[in-house]
C-alpha cells in the first residue's frame, strides 16, 4: 500500500515539476549564473585590491590588471627579473589560479622548476584571493635564491667539470658557491661569491685551501681573477667594427680555468723536456730546486732545471718555443732577447772550447 501511494506521488510530482525544460537544468543554470556573478564580483574586488597594494611595492610593475588576467614584472636587478602572468580559471577562487613565468635573462630550467613550485603553492590559497599571495611567493623566491642568476652556469659546472669525487655546496643566503675539486692526490678548495648585480660585476674568488705548490696557487688565483675581469671590462684596445661591449657572466670562465685547466690537468701533466710528471706524486712532498715547477706563459709546466737548460740552448731565433704547444716561452726568470741568448751561447761555447784546449794541453 505504501509503495503504491509513493509511486502515485512521484508520478504527480514529475508531472507538476518536470514539464518542458527540466527543473534540474533550471536550477543548475541559476546556480551557475549566481556563481559566475559571484566570481566576477570576487575578481573585481581582488583587482581593485591588487592595484592598491602594488602601488607602493618596490621592484614590482603592474602591466595588466583586467578580469582575464593579471601580469606583473618583478625586477630585482637588470638580470634578475621575470614576468608573472596569472589567469583566473572558470571556478575561481575555488580552484587554483593559473600562473605563467617568462624571463629573457633567467634560465629556462630555473623557470621550469619555479613553475612547478608555483603550481603547488597556489593550491594552498584555494577559496581565497590568490594573486598577491602568488606575487609575494615568487618575489621571495627570487630574494632567497641569490644564485638563481647563475643557475645554468652551476648546472654546467656540476655536469661537465666536476666528477663524483668532487664537492659543490651552494649557499643561497650568502650568494656563495664552495667547490672542492681534486685530481690524483691534489685538491683545490675555493669559494665564489656572486655579487648582487651579477653579471655586471665579476664573481669574487677566494682560495680556501689547496696542496699545490704555493707558486702555482698564486698563478691560479691571478689568472682566474684576470679571466673574470675580462668578462666585465671592455678590452683596452678596441678594434674598429667591434660590437659595443656587453658584460658576460664570469662564474663559468673562472670554473673552467680553475677546475678544467688547473686541478684536473696539472697533476697529470708531464714535463715537455724529460717527460716525467712535473708535480711531485705525493704532495706536499719537498722537492729540490731543480725539480721545482715553472709555469710558462702558454700554461705548460716544466721542471726548473729542464727549462733552464732548454732556455740556454739554441736555436734562439724568434724566441724559444714551448715543445708542447709551439707557443713562444715567456717567463720572468728568462727575460732575455734572442740576440743576447745567442751571444751568451756563443760566449759559453768559446769558453768550453778554450777549456778543452787547456785540458788537451795539460794532458
Ligand atoms: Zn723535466
Ligand atoms: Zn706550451
Amino acid at each position: 500500500m505504501l509503495c503504491f501511494s509513493l509511486c502515485l506521488f512521484l508520478r504527480k510530482f514529475n508531472r507538476q515539476h518536470y514539464n518542458g525544460s527540466s527543473m534540474k537544468d533550471k536550477l543548475l543554470r541559476r546556480i551557475t549564473i549566481t556563481m559566475a556573478k559571484d566570481r566576477d564580483k570576487f575578481i573585481a574586488d581582488e583587482l581593485k585590491e591588487i592595484r592598491n597594494q602594488c602601488e607602493g611595492l618596490e621592484g614590482i610593475q603592474l602591466v595588466t590588471c583586467v578580469p582575464d588576467a593579471v601580469a606583473m614584472i618583478i625586477k630585482k636587478t637588470d638580470f634578475k627579473q621575470l614576468k608573472l602572468r596569472l589567469m583566473f580559471p572558470s571556478h575561481y577562487p575555488n580552484e587554483p589560479i593559473i600562473s605563467e613565468l617568462n624571463s629573457k635573462t633567467l634560465s629556462e630550467k630555473l623557470l621550469d622548476g619555479l613553475q612547478k613550485v608555483c603550481d603547488d603553492e597556489c593550491k594552498k590559497f584555494i577559496g581565497n584571493v590568490q594573486v598577491m599571495k602568488m606575487l609575494h611567493f615568487v618575489n621571495k623566491f627570487l630574494e632567497d635564491h641569490k644564485l638563481c642568476v647563475c643557475s645554468s652556469e652551476i648546472a654546467y659546472v656540476k655536469k661537465e667539470l666536476l666528477k663524483d669525487c668532487d664537492e659543490v655546496k651552494l649557499r643561497q643566503k650568502t650568494s656563495q658557491i664552495i667547490i672542492k675539486a681534486q685530481q690524483e692526490k691534489y685538491f683545490l678548495n675555493f669559494k665564489l661569491t656572486i655579487p648582487e648585480d651579477y653579471p655586471k660585476t665579476q664573481v669574487q674568488l677566494e682560495i680556501i685551501d689547496h696542496n699545490f705548490p704555493e707558486l702555482l696557487k698564486v698563478n691560479f688565483e691571478a689568472q682566474a681573477v684576470e679571466y673574470a675581469r675580462q668578462c666585465v671590462q671592455p678590452p683596452l684596445r678596441k678594434k674598429p667594427g667591434d660590437p659595443p661591449f656587453q658584460p658576460k657572466p664570469s662564474m663559468l670562465p673562472v670554473c673552467k680555468y680553475l677546475i678544467g685547466e688547473c686541478v684536473k690537468n696539472y697533476p697529470l701533466q708531464k714535463c715537455p723536456m724529460c717527460f716525467c710528471y712535473v708535480l711531485p706524486q705525493n704532495p706536499p712532498e719537498e722537492v729540490s730546486k731543480e725539480k721545482q715547477v715553472e709555469r710558462v706563459y702558454c700554461g705548460h709546466l716544466y721542471h726548473h732545471s729542464c727549462l733552464a737548460a732548454y732556455m740556454k740552448k739554441p736555436p734562439f731565433i724568434g724566441g724559444k718555443k714551448c715543445p708542447a704547444c709551439g707557443k713562444r716561452i715567456f717567463h720572468e726568470k728568462w727575460k732575455i732577447t734572442p740576440e743576447l741568448a745567442e751571444a751568451r751561447w756563443a760566449h759559453k761555447q768559446a769558453r768550453d772550447r778554450e777549456l778543452e784546449e787547456v785540458k788537451d794541453f795539460m794532458a
